[in-house]
């Protein structure tokens, strides 16, 4: 399997979270075990949000204690949950090594929208964002980013069939595309509860802009792609986004081409934020529109949420009305995204859980 195995370590015992449905099965075969207990455990894993073998009634009970040693089923611990006015839940997790990340539950009339971190911390320095002002600090293993989705429905009561998570965003802590492998694992692993209806098209991959991966991601998997793209143009981008003096805005567009031309129904969205009196100007909405129009694109303009120590401020909400208005004037369409959790520093670029590290750019 790709990405090491979390192995417990005061025991030889591995993470069932883990493993892909395939690969548990096989090394049930490895120890001798039928294929189909895999199945089960994975039933009771993912559907009912089991931790312990020895509550799967259907498994006899030496085989529970076997597996019991062979395997462990953990969940992080929650430090703290922050709610706030509007629903919205952001926890805070630690894991095993004692770092902490962030995950956020968002729920509205239409769905229940958990938004997951895929790092501990951030590497990529975007400047106005709060998680990668903190650096960099280790990359998620699938069953951590896995294990966020578990807690959210443990401690919102979700397991049962009418109460549902119903998307899953990767726009927490971290680059998912710069952790592209257990990123994937976890996003197979999610949708092993076929009784939740949750499809890869509930799924979005929000990415800085690493064109090499949106590649794969064009080919590979047909979830959702989200770009944070904030410039209509490269020194703009560059001098908010570091990133994008090694992936341009014009390596971003040959990507996100390639992606509509393997999923021509999925629209990409851009993601901007507006920062006052540097990228809400008319002229940007110009630029912005000029660069968009040709692909199948939507544009959701995000009012900063700002926080201790940054440089930038919200751009006014009459700016950001008329910026809206020239982009859908022009046939694009660009929506104005409702805040949600400012209140708790848990809206779009303030999750931080005080990790620190270091930046790749
Ligand atoms: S906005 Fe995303 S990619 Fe940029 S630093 Fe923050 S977490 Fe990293």
């Amino acid at each position: 399997m790709t990405g090491a195995l979390t192995t417990d370590t005061n025991s030889a015992k591995h993470g069932v979270l883990n493993y892909a449905a395939d690969e548990l099965k096989a090394c049930f075969k490895d120890a001798g075990i039928p294929a189909f207990r895999a199945a089960q455990v994975l039933e009771w894993v993912y559907r009912f949000g089991q931790t312990s073998f020895y509550d799967m009634t259907n498994i006899g009970k030496s085989l529970q204690k076997r597996l019991d040693e062979m395997f462990y089923i953990h969940r992080p611990q929650i430090v703290d949950v922050a709610s706030s006015s509007d629903g919205t839940k952001k926890f805070l997790l630690r894991l095993a090594d004692a770092t902490t990340v962030e995950c956020v539950y968002i729920p509205d009339v239409k769905r229940k929208t958990i938004c997951v971190s895929s790092q501990v911390g951030c590497s990529v320095g975007c400047k106005f964002c709060n998680t990668g002002y903190s650096g960099f600090v280790r990359n998620l293993t699938a069953e951590e980013i896995i294990s966020q989705f578990m807690v959210v429905k443990d401690y919102m009561g979700m397991w049962s069939c009418d109460d549902r998570l119903s998307n899953v965003v990767f726009m927490g802590m971290g680059e998912p595309l710069l952790n592209y492998q257990n990123v994937m694992r976890a996003i197979d692993n999610m949708m092993l509860d076929s009784e939740a209806g949750l499809s890869r098209r509930k799924i979005t991959l929000s990415t800085s802009g690493i064109s090499p991966i949106i590649h794969k991601v064009a080919k590979d998997l047909p979830c959702r792609l989200a770009i944070s793209l904030h410039a209509p143009n490269d020194a703009m981008r560059s001098s908010i986004m570091p990133i994008n003096e090694v992936y341009d805005i014009r390596s971003i567009m040959e990507a996100c081409e390639e992606y509509s031309a393997h999923h021509k129904f999925l629209k990409i969205t851009f993601e901007y934020l507006l920062l006052s009196g540097i990228n809400d100007s008319k002229e940007c909405a110009i630029e912005l529109l000029n660069l968009l129009r040709s692909l199948n694109a939507k544009i959701n303009l995000l009012r900063f949420n700002e926080w201790e120590g940054c440089e930038f401020k919200a751009s006014p909400g009459l700016k950001v009305r008329e910026f809206a208005n020239i982009l859908n004037d022009g046939g694009l369409e660009a929506s104005i995204r409702t805040r949600r959790g400012a209140d708790i520093m848990a809206a779009c670029g303030q999750l931080s859980a005080n990790s620190t590290g270091t930046r790749v750019v």
